[in-house]
């Protein structure tokens, strides 16, 4: 296995303003989240919304620089590297947003907007780009006719399947995909991640797939880091995060997805309360006031992640909970 991307305590803090009279205030939306992304899987980073995971997609894009950690894509630490170098890394991972349509220009013919990422990186002539256009957008279901359309002439499935060869134009080595199929029909959603998975399978692509749907990410993902409040609570195989997950978050979400597999009759474990502010974070595991198993130290220490049964998990009571 290679790996194509090396995730190390990275983390994102903004400056906020809390008003005229309380200041500023620093909010860390990512707090040190480390993973390694192998080439051809999908790493699947869940949480509900708010919890950081946008924040850490838009980190893997190469926008904006982290605050701190480091990543490594292929053999260049980011940080290391020339301008030159990110603007040829920055063609090896792309984007899929949720809304399609904003990514889209509503005033260019989607065979012209499929052909710009080969303009602009590449020699080849118009004639080769237009046989590659037409090439990919057999590949992900668009009809031959549909080079000459506009966006708004299309459904959202539709505008994700454009966005998503666009994506693919230059071959990247890893798609970014932030809630991909959240905004479809959940006819179309399943469409959609099987072509997701199509072009996995032929073209070897290594997908980050951001999602709060866990029937979604158990459809697609071979790893899954549980996000909350900008750290990591528990990554690991898909197989045996669902499983058998051990850190209270992950039960609770789980518990509270319908699962594919109809013979899983899980127990329900509602999540009490919400989300706490990532400006005013509580102190010892960010969990602990929504946790049916929160102790004393559970206030006072933040549970550092660590290896327990083939995962990393950051809970100081996994074991005796899980026993
Ligand atoms: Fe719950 Fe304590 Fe584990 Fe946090 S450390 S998840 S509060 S048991
Ligand atoms: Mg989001």
């Amino acid at each position: 296995m290679s790996t194509v991307m090396q995730a190390r305590d990275l983390a994102r803090y903004y400056t906020v303003s809390r008003g005229f009279l309380k200041g500023h205030a620093t909010v860390k939306a990512l707090n040190g989240v480390s993973f390694d992304l192998q080439a051809g899987k999908t790493l699947a980073v869940v949480g509900e919304s708010g919890c950081g995971k946008s924040t850490l997609a838009r980190q893997l894009t190469l926008i904006e620089p982290p605050s701190a950690g480091s990543l490594v894509l292929g053999n260049t630490d980011v940080a290391k590297a020339s301008r030159q170098e990110i603007a040829a890394l920055r063609t090896k991972v792309q984007m899929v947003f949720q809304n399609p349509y904003a990514s889209l220009n509503p005033r260019q013919k989607i065979g012209d907007q499929l052909g710009e990422p080969l303009l602009i990186n590449t020699h080849l002539t118009r004639a080769e780009r237009v046989e590659k256009v037409r090439a990919m957008m057999s590949k992900v279901g668009l009809r031959p006719e549909f080079f000459y359309r506009y966006p708004h002439m299309f459904s959202g499935g539709q505008r994700q399947r454009i966005a998503i060869a666009r994506a693919m134009m230059l071959n990247p080595k890893i798609v970014i995909a932030d809630e991909p199929t959240s905004a479809l029909d959940v006819s179309i959603q399943a469409q959609v991640l099987n072509l997701f998975m199509d072009l996995q399978e032929e073209l070897h692509t290594a997908y980050v797939f951001v999602s709060h749907n866990l029937a979604v990410v158990e459809h697609v993902a071979d790893d899954v880091l549980v996000m909350y409040l900008g750290r990591t609570a528990e990554m690991g195989s898909k197989s045996l995060i669902y499983s058998r997950p051990l850190h209270p978050y992950t039960q609770a979400l789980l518990s509270a997805t319908p699962s594919i597999r109809a013979e899983d009759r899980r127990v329900k474990i509602p999540i009490r309360g919400e989300l706490p502010s990532p400006m005013n974070p509580p102190d010892g595991c960010a969990f602990h006031k929504r946790c049916p198993h929160a102790v004393e130290r559970c206030r006072e220490e933040l549970p550092s992640l660590r290896e327990l049964d083939g995962r990393q998990v950051a809970c100081h009571r996994a074991e005796e909970i899980n026993g």
